[in-house]
């Protein structure tokens, strides 16, 4: 069983002669401990296929699963649940509370658990946890900064943490080092990447070609449909499934055999 299913995916906005279509029928699986870019134009729907595998909004039409579990239908509350229990969120603004120390900011959505193995735990639990978390990204000694005392790459570094302390499946990262310079950037892709070998399913939303570049799977975006998805390892990329129209959006110095 994949860990993401989707089946003729349709999100619409608008209606009639003003209808947009988001996404325009998208099929795709993703593995458990894959580690996925999408890629393309602004305004291909990147964002909104994010956020339909985020379960932060639900489809006009088509199948989505996460874990086997029909997301598709799902209430706002069960939608919230499915979140807190098993998507972890990275954003290009990180979105850390400005007064509030990197420990706080990581252990935050321990208080919103609602169900789980992790609802529930005393505040001590709470902090213990996001203590592990921060130590596992690196920052083990900067427990009380604030984000204005770290750079931006320790900033993401937080937010990593904290997509990581309610043990999710799966990471989803839009943008993540689109405020970083080029070396913090390597910074987090490389935190990304480790974090993919020890196991973790990771979905990164990227135009940047030296990002996607980590990536083992690369789904290539276009007016709301998937045109193309490379796999590739290390520097070797192999077109899975070719489409006559894409051309390779890979890097160009990574050697392509398309
Ligand atoms: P990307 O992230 O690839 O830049 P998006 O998923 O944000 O693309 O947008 C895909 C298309 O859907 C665009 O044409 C965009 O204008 C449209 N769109 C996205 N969100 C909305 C919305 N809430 N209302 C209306 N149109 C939207
Ligand atoms: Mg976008």
């Amino acid at each position: 069983m994949p860990l993401i299913h989707s089946k003729n995916l349709v999100k619409s906005y608008g209606n009639g002669v003003q209808e947009v279509r988001a996404l325009d029928g998208v099929d795709l699986d993703i593995e458990q401990g894959d580690f996925v870019a999408i890629i393309g134009a602004s305004g291909s729907g990147k964002s909104t296929f994010m956020n339909m595998i985020g379960c932060l909004d639900t489809p006009t039409s088509g199948l989505y699963e996460l874990a086997g579990q029909n997301v598709s239908q799902m209430s706002i509350d069960e939608l919230a649940d499915i979140r807190s229990q098993r998507i972890g969120f990275v954003f290009q603004q990180f979105n850390l509370l400005a007064r509030t120390s990197a420990l706080d900011n990581v252990a935050m959505p321990l208080q919103y658990m609602r169900s789980g193995k992790l609802a529930g735990l005393s505040k001590k639990e709470q902090k213990e946890h996001a203590r592990d978390r921060l130590a596992q990204v690196g920052l083990g000694d900067r427990l009380s900064h604030t984000p204005s005392e770290l750079s931006g790459g320790q900033q993401q570094r937080v937010a990593i943490a904290r997509a990581l302390v309610n043990d999710p499946d799966l990471i989803l990262a839009d943008e993540p080092t689109g405020a970083l310079d080029s070396k913090m950037t390597v910074e987090i892709m490389e935190l990304l990447k480790s974090l993919n070998q020890g196991g973790m399913t990771v979905i990164v939303v990227t135009h940047e070609p030296d990002v996607a570049a980590y990536a083992n799977q690369v789904v290539v975006f276009k007016d709301g449909k998937i045109i193309e998805i490379k796999h590739q390892h290390q520097t070797q990329v192999e077109v899975v499934t070719p489409v006559n129209t894409a051309q390779s959006v890979i890097s160009p110095d990574v050697p392509s055999v398309l």
